[in-house]
């Protein structure tokens, strides 16, 4: 029996090992991937491509309509009928009005879990955007997570953010979810303290506080990293040993690790 355990500690640090070694990070298309015909950054297509190329994730952005309803899409403004308009501020009659780049109408949070419904490869990641009122960013958060839960899609979905009031709701209303902030000026230790799952932030934080990864690691926190789509930071970043590469070309990433591999 001795004999057999001193040789079964070796082998199991050899696998350990050899695990650290080829631990290679996953993939996130941001919003969505839409650097691919007949798709648009956020739109529904952009997500079911994300899913037909099963990469880890596909990131999508949440806002809430002025009547209530949770809205994807990136940039706070939009253009209906030929006009500018704020989407927190606009009811979803009008926000229905936006064609997205690839045709398809500006889309409802329902709808688009109607189609990550039928995913199945990826995982959502959703970015709560930062509303003008901590109201309003509170009633977004419910009404999303509740959507999530009364889906049974809990543990298919996770969340990011660059305000830390969404951070806090998180935590609050789903305390086993998976919250990443964005904003990149808190440490992991910080992070930790709240709860918090990783760090989720620019390249160029991670280039000036590369030991971030491994204070995350240590504290069993992951590290995600956006918009990384160069090839040189790419590479940069997988030898920093991050553990998500989100970005607006996933297979160029995964081309990249699978040379590294
Ligand atoms: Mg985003």
């Amino acid at each position: 029996m001795k004999k057999k355990s001193i040789l079964i500690v070796p082998f199991l640090l050899l696998i350990f090992c050899l695990g650290e070694i080829n631990a290679q990070p996953e993939i996130i298309a941001h919003r969505g991937y839409w650097k691919t015909e007949g798709s648009a950054q956020n739109s529904i297509a952009a997500l079911l491509k994300a899913d037909s190329i099963e990469v880890y994730g596909s990131e999508c952005d949440l806002w809430l309509s002025s009547d209530g309803v949770p809205v994807v899409n990136h940039d706070a403004t939009a253009i209906a009928n030929g006009k500018k308009i704020t989407v927190e501020e606009s009811p979803l009659a009008i926000l229905k009005k936006v064609t997205l780049a690839n045709g398809e109408s500006l889309p409802t949070f329902e709808e688009y879990l109607d189609a990550f419904e039928k995913c199945k490869n990826i995982k959502l990641i959703i970015e709560f955007k930062t509303h003008k009122t901590k109201e309003r960013e509170n009633e977004l958060a419910e009404k999303v997570i509740n959507s999530v839960h009364k889906r049974n899609l809990a543990d298919r979905v996770e969340y990011i953010s660059f305000g830390m009031n969404f951070v806090n709701q998180v935590i609050r209303l789903d305390p086993s979810a998976k919250v990443y902030y964005l904003n990149g000026d808190l440490t992991p230790e910080e992070l930790h303290a709240i709860g918090a799952a990783g760090i989720d932030y620019h390249y160029n934080v991670i280039y000036k506080h590369p030991e971030w990864v491994k204070s995350a690691h240590d504290l069993g926190m992951k590290v995600n990293v956006w918009t990384v789509n160069k090839r040189e930071d790419i590479e940069k970043m997988i030898d920093l040993k991050v553990d998500y590469i989100t970005t607006d070309e996933p297979l160029l990433v995964r081309e990249i690790i699978s040379e590294k591999k």
